[in-house]
């Protein structure tokens, strides 16, 4: 290390201590090593100036340059943490001057395999580190981390490769929606059985309805029948019910109204006939007193004329009435005239008409009572067909439910077989993958003991060009840089041995 050219020297030991090169080791005048002992006095065997034995309470004891002097431009101010490390290697390696291509330095180790160990404290540049490699050939660093370890991150390479593969593993190890995922399409198929179930026994109870329905409708087909001639059924479940008895009934209804207009007016007909005032004359009893206006000219041959003023006397003159003209003439002399009329042909014929209607009417009434009687057994044979039909249906639909819920039943035992068996599998998985996890553990853990990742806060380039192996003293443990981002971590112990045994 190069010696820092602004520091000065104002005689003072305390101030001087770390601006001096200092050493372990000077010799006498016979060239014999010599250890500091207070109050002496030997010389540098690099630049052969005089040094003083530093032998204080506190420091490792040691040499001090008497003045200031080109010692060893390399060596930087010697501090404890350099004695410390030289004292742990022999003697006969401590502060080994090496002369080559007219350059003399002093390495602070050099093993008897000729290795260099350059302990460095403070921070040097990319140059110098290239120089020293170049005179020194077969060398290693150990660098004091103690300025630095704050600006220097280190993470377990054990540790954050360990959860790496927690990270890869928690995936797959938690098995438990796979095992839903496995049963998704049972538990659909569940759901589907479950709703046609539903839709199934609504439908039945709909049915079921229906039935009691018909059979409620059965025990008052008579109302119905009364009800369907007069149209109030004509739809819903009667839409499509036109049995010929309706239709004949209502053709009876409509006959029968004829018939008993044509009865009553026979029987008004009839009835006013008999009520006419008889004529009281001798030879026409069977003759009715009517007024002119109550005869068509037309019927002049059923009629006779008297003349009124001898109705009354005993040879009433009774007149035939030749034509209608003859009536007319009569009509004209009304004043004078009684007009009689012989109705009992026509009350005959009345009479046979109006048995004929009644005759009819009793026909038609029979015929209509054993048509509605047809219509009831028609309603019923409807109802009946209609019933049955459903009463199919319901029992098609009862098939139907025992089938579903044989289904439902079945796949509610495979979904628990499935899932048995899913999770049976997710646990053998899971076994193999913990088994897989703890070998790729036990391969981090064995490779990968010691050794550590780091990065540095603001970067230190200078060290990055070093060629030979560099070493970090943590005081507690020692990082030796294997690779541009990796530490192995040792003891100590293992640096001096690994030093000590160096080929
Ligand atoms: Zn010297």
């Amino acid at each position: 290390m190069q010696l820092t050219p602004s520091v000065p020297n104002h005689g003072n030991v305390t101030a001087n201590f770390t601006t001096f090169p200092n050493m372990l080791g000077a010799i006498d005048e016979n060239n014999n090593k010599v250890r500091p002992r207070k109050g002496d006095k030997a010389i540098c065997p690099f630049c052969f100036e005089k040094v003083i034995a530093v032998c204080g309470d506190i420091n490792i004891h040691h040499w001090r340059h008497e003045a200031i002097n080109n010692c060893d431009s390399w060596k930087e101010p010697e501090t404890e943490w350099h004695r410390d490390w030289k004292q742990k290697f022999p003697k006969e390696w401590q502060e080994y001057i090496i002369e080559k291509n007219n350059e003399k330095h002093i390495a602070d180790i050099r093993t008897n395999s000729g290795l260099i160990l350059e302990l460095q404290n403070s921070s040097i540049s990319n140059l110098t580190i290239q120089i020293r490699e170049n005179f020194y050939q077969n060398m290693v660093w150990l660098i004091n981390a103690d300025y630095f370890k704050n600006n220097f991150q280190i993470r377990s390479l054990v540790t954050s490769n360990l959860r790496s593969l927690d990270n890869k593993y928690k995936p797959y190890l938690n098995q438990n929606n796979n095992i839903e995922d496995g049963l998704k399409d049972l538990n659909k198929l569940l759901a589907e059985y479950k709703s046609e179930l539903n839709s199934s026994t609504d439908q039945y109870n709909r049915i079921q309805n229906l039935i009691s329905d018909y059979t409620n409708k059965l025990s008052t087909i008579e109302n119905i029948a009364n009800e369907l001639l007069t149209e109030k059924y004509h739809y819903g479940i009667f839409r499509d019910f036109n049995p010929e008895s309706i239709s004949n009934i209502l053709n009876y209804n409509i006959r029968l109204v004829v018939i008993e207009k044509e009865f009553k007016n026979r029987a008004n007909q009839i009835n006013e006939i008999v009520c006419l005032p008889n004529s009281t004359i001798k030879g026409f009893e069977n003759y009715k007193v009517v007024s002119f206006e109550q005869v068509s000219p037309k019927s002049f041959y059923k009629c006779k004329v008297v003349k009124t003023n001898t109705i009354n006397t005993f040879f009433p003159e009774v007149i035939e009435i030749r034509s209608e003209s003859n009536y007319r003439w009569y009509l004209s002399q009304k004043e004078s005239f009684t007009l009689l009329i012989d109705l009992s042909n026509h009350l005959s014929k009345l009479k046979l008409e109006k048995e004929n209607f009644e005759k009819e009417k009793k026909e038609l009434s029979l015929l209509k009572e054993k048509t509605f009687t047809d219509l009831l057994i028609d309603i019923e044979n409807w109802l009946i067909e209609l019933k049955k039909e459903e009463q199919k249906n319901l029992n098609k639909i009862a098939n139907s439910i025992i089938h579903l819920n044989e289904n439902l039943e079945r796949t509610k035992v495979e979904i628990e077989e499935e899932r048995e068996r899913l999770i049976e599998k997710a646990k053998r998985i899971n076994k193999k993958l913990e088994n897989e996890k703890k070998e790729e553990e036990l391969v981090i853990k064995n490779g990968l003991k010691g050794k550590y990742s780091f990065y540095w806060k603001y970067r230190r380039k200078s060290w990055d060009y070093a060629a030979c192996p560099l070493f970090l003293d943590f005081k507690d443990h020692i990082f030796e840089i294997v690779l541009e981002n990796e530490l192995k971590k040792i003891t100590q112990q293992e640096f001096i041995n690994i030093i000590k045994n160096w080929r």
